[in-house]
């Protein structure tokens, strides 16, 4: 904790770090706290620049601007001319193809590094049977590395990386290479040794999934920059620009007119032909003015259906046909048809719509977004 703000301390510092390769800006000036203890991601789609950050904080990759310090001490400073290289960092990475030595047991793998840094045989074998037993390791300590599961081998790298008390131990796509129950499992596995050791981590990953489950706070990267910062649920619900805003989850989009000021501002949903419902009591941006278009954005999760009736949508509902449904047991699946675009959304098995029914899509005003078009 910091003593003055009562704030977990930064352990990681990256301000305005930079790096290009000839014309390509593949880091652009990114600022980045990772709190002690945290489990930090970069998430982003692919060319967004997070293995070029990951790779220059482990000192794989110089910096051309900015800096990066580890609890205050500089890493790297582009102005300064300051490199210490990947050796003298104590930060330790886990790859994607795990890179476990196959001519060595599994004890002899988690040691390794602890041979290479000259810790003595006696402090040797105690640390690496602590960090097997944490691990789960100890009943294949004595096999050769390469005769386990893809989830063991994942195990031994994660073991081996802890094993010398790393300040910060970097991940890339840890979960993607596992099949959906033992991603699950490296999850919670992940998570234990985080609390129990206290590591900080960073990983990076294209992953929406990956990112949201694992991370305790994620920044999101597009073309080089940080989009924005926060907590899952932070960045799902209040995501502050577009690009997070469609990266994140799936949305129905809706397109409107603002109408009336103050308490009566409302948007009146419609399409070139007609209007479909409107939406009051929602958010709205205080910049935008009466007569703006407008989109309005719900999450499917969120939207409830209801069967249509003569007297039209009430207010926080909008009309809509169903042009197909699929029976999922548990559940329908419809596609329906919003204001001219095609939404799948799944509905309780409780009431059946059929294909051609005018169907109302209920709204939850709080947990609509409202954008500018
Ligand atoms: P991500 O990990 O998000 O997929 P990268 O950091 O690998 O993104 O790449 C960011 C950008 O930098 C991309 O446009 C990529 O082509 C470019 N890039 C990365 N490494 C090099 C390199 N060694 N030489 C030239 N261009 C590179």
């Amino acid at each position: 904790m910091d003593e003055v703000s009562g704030e977990p301390a930064v352990q990681l510092q990256l301000s305005g770090v930079t790096r290009k390769f000839n014309e390509v800006v593949a880091v652009d000036g990114i600022d980045l706290d990772v709190r002690a203890g945290e489990i930090f991601a970069l998430l982003g789609p692919s060319g967004c620049g997070k293995s070029t950050s990951l790779r220059m904080i482990a000192g794989l990759e110089k910096i051309d601007q900015g800096s990066i310090s580890m609890r205050g001490r500089a890493l790297a400073d582009a102005e300064r001319g300051t490199f210490l290289p990947s050796e003298k960092r104590n930060i330790a990475m886990v790859f994607q193809s795990y890179a476990v030595w196959p001519h060595m047991t599994v004890a002899q793998n988690v040691g390794f590094p602890l041979r290479m840094r000259r810790v003595k045989r006696a402090e040797r074998r105690r640390r690496v049977e602590e960090i097997l037993a944490v691990t789960g390791l100890e009943a294949v300590a004595d096999r050769p590395a390469t005769l386990l599961s893809g989830g063991q081998q994942q195990r031994v790298a994660l073991a081996r990386a802890l094993v010398y008390t790393p300040d910060l131990l970097l991940l890339d796509e840890p979960l993607s290479n596992l099949d959906a129950k033992l991603r699950i499992q490296m999850r919670r596995e992940i998570r234990r040794l985080n609390q129990e050791l206290g590591i900080t981590m960073l990983f990076v990953t294209h992953d929406q999934d990956e990112a949201l489950s694992l991370a305790d706070r994620l920044a999101v990267m597009n073309n080089g920059k940080v989009e924005q910062v926060g907590r899952p649920m932070e960045l799902y619900e209040n995501p502050r620009t577009p690009f997070v805003r469609d990266f994140l989850g799936r949305l129905i989009v809706v397109e409107g007119v603002l109408t009336g000021d103050g308490e009566r501002r409302r948007v009146q949903l419609d399409t070139a032909t007609r209007r479909v419902g409107e939406i009051v009591g929602t958010d709205i941006p205080a910049d935008l003015s009466e007569g703006d278009r407008v989109g309005v954005y719900l999450r499917p999760e969120d939207v409830d259906l209801k069967a249509g009736s003569t007297d039209g949508p009430a207010p926080n509902q909008v009309a809509a046909q169903v042009l197909s449904s699929a029976y999922l047991g548990d559940s329908f699946e419809y596609v329906l048809d919003i204001a001219g675009s095609n939404v799948l959304l799944s509905a309780p098995r409780r009431v059946v719509h059929q294909p051609g029914d005018t169907v109302y899509v209920q709204v939850d005003p709080r947990r609509a977004m409202v954008w500018p078009l």
